[in-house]
């Protein structure tokens, strides 16, 4: 039998080589002058990786067993996102809109900004009736290079200059990185559309900035990668995240996506972000805007989101979905009884 004093001198001397080595590599990394590689936790996952591509099944147990802990650390990691980070409802402030608060909030406007005529048609109804929250397309995100792609720069100045007149703030869609720093003085609200919701530079740029972002569910994405798109955003430093449900691909053509309904009460339960429903673009049909939102508002979601046009038959995008003037009106009367008394007409 080996002599147990000499094996326990042996594990010290080879914990001394250890210590050499990691010192030798800590300096290394420094060199680099990044902080990437330095923490023992991307030590371990660069080890494991390593073992892995040798093949070696005894090295791999070894390197397993040897940083068992972190492992089971690394899996129990808690997401920005979620409750066990933190417990109470992030609230989300918009000028004087307090999104997560308890109260519905309405984002209403049209698809997209076509003129400053337009969107103040529009906004004068939406105002009237308490809505605050201004929404328009200013860059489009349009299945086919043919159709309307938005005003751009343009759009968003007719929108801004439209919502200070009436005291509304502008929800309005970022498609690329390049466009953030021109939209940040006319935008309160970047929305992130849901072909992008996983476009991860956007995200880190969009995690960098103070401004509240509404990031809208992939057209196939789960819950989970949901939730870690969201994650790219808060884990950049920007906590106002706002989630929206507009409805995912499935083999049903009876509506344009469908209405996951359960997200609400699943994001709900799972993070601490306010969760709104766009009812248009999940519906696709006008008849079905009302009894959706309603579900929405009965099933816990912070707001609605819905298009609303002058003219839909002759607009330049989603003409069949949006609301006019006068389906509006009727839209807001069924919806009523779900919205808190102080903030709407009654
Ligand atoms: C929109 O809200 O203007 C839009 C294009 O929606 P989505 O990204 O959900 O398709
Ligand atoms: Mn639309």
């Amino acid at each position: 039998m080996k002599n147990l004093s000499s094996s326990k001198d042996a594990i010290t001397k080879i914990e001394e080589q250890l210590i050499q080595l990691l010192l030798k590599r800590h300096k290394l990394v420094q060199e680099l002058q990044t902080n990437d590689g330095i923490s023992f936790e991307s030590l371990f996952t660069r080890m494991v990786h390593l073992a892995k591509k040798k093949k070696d099944e005894q090295m791999i147990k070894a390197m397993e067993d040897i940083f068992k802990g972190l492992s089971d650390k690394k899996k129990e990691k808690t997401f920005l996102y979620s409750r066990e980070h933190q417990k109470e409802d992030t609230i989300v402030t918009v000028n004087h809109e307090r999104i997560g608060n308890g109260d519905p909030h309405l984002i209403m406007g049209p698809c997209a900004v076509e003129s400053y005529q337009q969107v103040r048609e529009v906004a004068a109804v939406l105002a009237q009736k308490g809505v605050k929250l201004l929404r328009g397309g200013a860059f489009k995100p349009r299945t086919s290079p043919y159709d309307f792609q938005g005003l751009g720069l343009e759009g968003l100045e007719i929108l801004s200059r439209v919502a200070r007149e009436h005291n509304m703030a502008v929800v309005t869609e970022i498609m690329s990185v390049d466009q953030i720093e021109e939209a940040i003085p006319l935008v309160d609200v970047i929305q992130v559309g849901s072909r992008n919701m996983q476009n991860f530079s956007l995200l880190k740029e969009l995690g960098q900035i103070d401004k509240p972002i509404l990031l809208k569910r992939g057209l196939s994405a789960t819950m989970e990668e949901f939730k870690l798109a969201a994650e790219y955003i808060l884990s950049y430093g920007n906590k106002k995240v706002i989630l929206c449900e507009r409805g995912i691909r499935t083999y049903e053509t009876a509506t344009r996506n469908t209405l996951d309904i359960s997200a609400v009460p699943i994001l709900k339960q799972e993070t601490h972000l306010p969760v709104i429903v766009d009812v248009t673009h999940s519906t696709g049909r006008k008849d079905l805007l009302a009894p959706a939102a309603k579900a929405a508002l009965a099933i816990g979601a912070d707001g609605i989101m819905a298009e609303v046009h002058p003219d839909p038959v002759n607009a330049l995008s989603d003409s069949k979905q949006q609301m006019n003037l006068d389906e509006f009106e009727e839209f807001y009367s069924e919806i009523q009884p779900f919205l808190k008394r102080n903030q709407y007409e009654q």
